[in-house]
């Protein structure tokens, strides 16, 4: 990408200095007498003509090479996704929806997104990897159904895995898309039958159509709203109307959007602490809903929706913002000031612009990047391990410190762990609560301490809230530890005062 931009660049020059130069020529043809033997104008008028030739060559170059890229990606995310073959995540969907519509020249498309269960069996199944290989038997499945049959053409489909939902955007008409709906129930109950998994599924399906005047972006929220109203109302499947927004749990997406706007949103922050130094090294900042009618809300409780309707652009560059201002606000001070780490939704992770909006705020507020570090949580850095890879480049490349979150959650594939450059891991609640009474949990968390220190990866564990749970991590050589045992989060003040004054700290001191 660098390497195309510069190519381009260089070539923008040439054009700067060919106009340039031509100018000057017809000008000093005009007011020096001298010149008008010479054919100054023709030699102007020829350099001008190179120049733009030089643009339409570097535009020309930029366009091709953008377009190798995006093949190359697409074959790696193949490669690399393998049994999800056929889902890519939001910006691939995009760019090839783009591409196939230029193809199909004609308007009537639709999208269908559904889920194998209701949303609360899945996320409960997903900790003991049901739905990771559901999904995948789903997928290779849907690769047959519609991939591989001779009723469609390969061009009639783009694929994503959304949120948790999958999504097909079709070009085909209504009466075949119900036949597809069909085909996809009968073979999710097939594959839990054919592979003995105990699921309880229904699947739920939402299907819009594609609206010129609105973004993809919109049609697929449409689709997704259909999927959601067709769960709440068991109903197998729901078509999209705007009727439907008029849904109770749609006015909640309204809500969140006044509570942004009426500045609701909140960033707490939760210590971090170091066991061989005995000091507190750092703090993740989480966002908190202040809202005037349910009270401090945690983000379990606003997240979804903000996902779903894209309002989580809104709340994590609040969040980046936020945090640079308090660091810049901190120094000012002179106060103690310790690396804050932050979270990032997947759909912000993976948007064109999340290095330039990081940048920005960076830029504005002066912070330096080696106090931010980035928490990529394992399930968003699996979603494209192709770019995950070069998106942490670029940041690291730029001074900030990238973090693993929720590891052990995801599907892990521990050769992208050591391929990935993370500095630090964040290994998973789920594990550290069993730490105390199941030596399983013990052992597993122990293999993941080891395998991190073996990749020369720091190791945190979040959610401690014990001080047998701090024992055992500090036997098993964990670096850091965040959770209740030390501190809940909070707010900025409350935060800067822990940090001058806490009982971890004063008690190591005066040991
Ligand atoms: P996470 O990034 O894994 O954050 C850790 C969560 O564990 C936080 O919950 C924290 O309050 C909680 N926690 C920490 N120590 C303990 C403990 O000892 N016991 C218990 N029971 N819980 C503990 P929180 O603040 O509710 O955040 C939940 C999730 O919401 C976060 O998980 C993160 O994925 C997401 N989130 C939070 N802030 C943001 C944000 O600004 N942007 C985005 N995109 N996601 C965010
Ligand atoms: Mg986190
Ligand atoms: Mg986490």
């Amino acid at each position: 990408m660098y390497k195309q931009k510069r190519t381009a660049r260089a070539l923008f020059i040439v054009f700067l200095v060919f106009t340039v130069v031509g100018l000057i020529s017809i000008v000093a043809y005009q007011f020096v007498p001298q010149l008008k033997d010479y054919h100054f104008i023709t030699l102007g008028a020829a350099l001008i003509t190179c120049g733009y030739a030089a643009v339409a060559f570097a535009n020309l170059y930029k366009l091709i090479s953008y377009n190798e890229q995006i093949r190359s990606l697409y074959v790696e995310n193949r490669y690399n996704l393998s049994r999800e073959s056929l889902f890519y995540n939001y910006t691939m969907f995009e760019k090839r929806i783009n591409k196939l519509t230029k193809l199909h020249k004609k308007s009537g498309s639709y999208i269908i997104a559904f889920t194998a269960s209701k949303r609360t069996v899945m996320r409960n199944l997903y900790r003991n990897g049901t739905v990771t290989q559901l999904n995948g038997f789903i997928s290779d499945s849907l690769n047959e159904i519609l991939s591989h049959n001779k009723q469609y053409e390969q061009d009639d489909f783009a694929y994503c895995y959304y949120h948790g939902q999958f999504v097909i955007y079709t070009y085909l008409p209504l009466n075949k898309v119900q036949d597809i709906i069909l085909n996809i129930q009968k073979e999710i109950y097939a594959i839990v039958a054919r592979n003995d998994l105990k699921v309880y599924t229904i699947p739920y399906f939402g299907v819009a159509d594609v609206r010129p005047e609105l973004s993809l972006f919109e049609c697929l929220d449409n689709a997704l709203t259909a999927r959601d109203y067709s769960e709440k109302h068991f109903e197998a499947e729901t078509f999209y109307s705007d009727d439907l927004r008029k849904d109770a749990s749609l006015s909640e997406v309204e809500e969140l959007r006044e509570a942004i706007k009426n500045n609701e949103m909140e960033v707490y922050y939760q210590p971090k602490f170091h066991l061989a130094t005995k000091r507190f090294v750092g703090c993740e900042a989480l966002v908190r809903w202040n809202s005037p009618r349910y009270g401090l809300l945690a983000p379990g409780r606003f997240l979804d929706k903000a996902e779903i309707s894209g309002l989580i652009h809104e709340i994590d560059m609040f969040v980046f913002k936020r945090v640079c201002e308090d660091l810049a606000s901190i120094r000012r001070k002179g106060d103690r000031m310790l690396p804050v780490s932050v979270n990032f939704s997947m759909y912000e992770f993976y948007s064109q612009d999340f290095f330039d909006n990081i940048s920005k705020i960076i830029n504005k507020t002066g912070v330096s990047t080696s106090l931010i570090q980035i928490e990529v949580t394992e399930t968003t850095a699996q979603a494209n391990p192709f770019m995950t890879t070069s998106i942490l480049k670029k940041l690291k490349e730029n001074g900030f410190r990238i973090l693993m979150d929720d590891f052990g959650l995801g599907f892990s594939n521990l050769g992208n762990l050591n391929r990935m450059e993370f500095d630090t891991v964040k290994i998973d609640k789920t594990f550290i609560d069993g730490l105390i009474t199941d030596a399983k949990s013990r052992e597993i968390v122990k293999f993941l301490i080891a395998l991190c220190k073996t990749n020369n990866m720091e190791v945190i564990a979040e959610g401690v809230d014990k001080v047998e749970q701090v024992e055992i991590l500090r036997k098993a050589k964990c670096d850091v530890i965040q959770g209740f045992y030390y501190s809940k989060p909070l707010p900025i003040r409350d935060y800067q005062d822990f940090l001058k004054n806490n009982p971890f700290e004063k008690k190591e001191e005066a040991e």
